[in-house]
């Protein structure tokens, strides 16, 4: 697994800032990635982008 992979279902996390060195724009700015998740990722994928489905599922599981 690499840093493009989400690192809590393995899907493709389709974030720019890990497909090129000069992004200027990506969903992950935007939306603001819980710390609840962040901690949930395991140690040896810290650093990986979590992909922008997790995300939205946390928010609506929130709501
Ligand atoms: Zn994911």
């Amino acid at each position: 697994m690499n840093n493009t992979s989400c690192p809590l279902c393995g899907q493709s996390n389709s974030c720019e800032a890990e497909r090129s060195d000069a992004v200027s724009d990506c969903w992950c700015f935007h939306l603001p990635i819980p710390a609840e998740l962040r901690s949930r990722i395991p140690d040896a994928h810290r650093g990986a982008c979590i992909c922008q489905n997790c995300v939205q599922q946390y928010w609506n599981n929130k709501e």
